[in-house]
């Protein structure tokens, strides 16, 4: 209850003095908390110490190794963080600033349509180290669409992305995580490489953030690995996203990041 008080002070702290500055005596109070919290919820993972969670390790994703990526394949303590539905004008910055924090990168996969009303967001996540996939153009339920639908979707998220970055990364993950067997082999077919997920935080539909903390740290302890998902979109997220990367931290996990191999890159742009 205390805890939930203190939030919503954050939470205003937070929209007036902006995340950056930090250090006062409410963010304060809060960390203390959740380092009491963490400590008694995540089991300790390896005897890595590190002042910072990164730098992570970078995982390079051909088509050739893997078409379809889920996480359960991640050494034991290695964890992916990555963020849907972006572009957002307010979190995505945000976001970055916590990553750069810690000296981690994570995996973006955007809206095209959001990709067009903020192409500044992605272009400073991009410069940022963050890795950009796309998640087709406007978030639809892929498996409602007629098959020409669904491809137009995913191409026309693409080409937004490469127009924006100059670069082409064949990163795609399906909204809800529904695909159809034609848009899977559609896909393979062009050498996309498609990702899911082992932990997911459901951070879109717990508000509170301390019981989303919580809630992530339960998910990832069950499985002590994999890919992460998270929203760009929910303020929840932006103010768990520090504690939970310190709990990651202190209980000796390794961040990694997927970036796409060189042939794959340069192979599909020419087609
Ligand atoms: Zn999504």
């Amino acid at each position: 209850m205390a805890l939930r008080v203190v939030f919503s002070f954050l939470v205003v702290a937070f929209s007036t003095t902006g995340w950056a500055q930090g250090g006062s005596s409410a963010i304060d109070f809060l960390n203390a908390n959740y380092v009491s919290i963490a400590q008694s919820e995540l089991r300790r993972c390896s005897n890595r110490t590190s002042p910072t969670l990164g730098p992570e390790l970078a995982t390079y994703v051909t088509v050739a190794q893997a078409k379809v990526i889920t996480g359960n394949f991640l050494p034991h303590c290695e964890v992916a963080l990555t963020f849907d539905d972006g572009p957002h004008p307010v979190y995505g910055p945000q976001i970055v600033k916590i990553l750069q924090a810690q000296n981690v990168h994570a995996n973006f996969f955007q809206v095209g349509e959001n990709v067009a009303r903020y192409p500044n967001v992605t272009l400073m996540e991009y410069h940022a180290g963050e890795v950009i996939g796309t998640h087709t153009w406007s978030h639809p339920d892929l498996q409602r669409l007629t098959f020409a639908q669904g491809s137009q979707q995913i191409e026309k998220a693409f080409d937004e992305v490469t127009q924006i970055l100059h670069v082409y990364t064949p990163f795609f993950r399906y909204p809800y995580g529904a695909s159809t067997p034609e848009i899977r082999a559609y896909l393979a077919h062009f050498g996309r490489v498609t990702f899911f997920w082992n932990v997911d935080t459901l951070d879109w539909k717990i508000h509170d953030p301390v019981q989303l903390y919580r809630y992530a740290l339960t998910q990832v302890d069950q499985v002590q690995r994999g890919i992460i998902l998270m929203h760009e979109i929910h303020p929840q997220t932006v103010i768990m996203l520090p504690y939970l990367l310190d709990a990651l931290r202190r209980a000796g996990y390794q961040p990694i990041l997927f970036k796409p191999g060189q042939q794959t890159a340069l192979t599909l742009h020419a087609s």
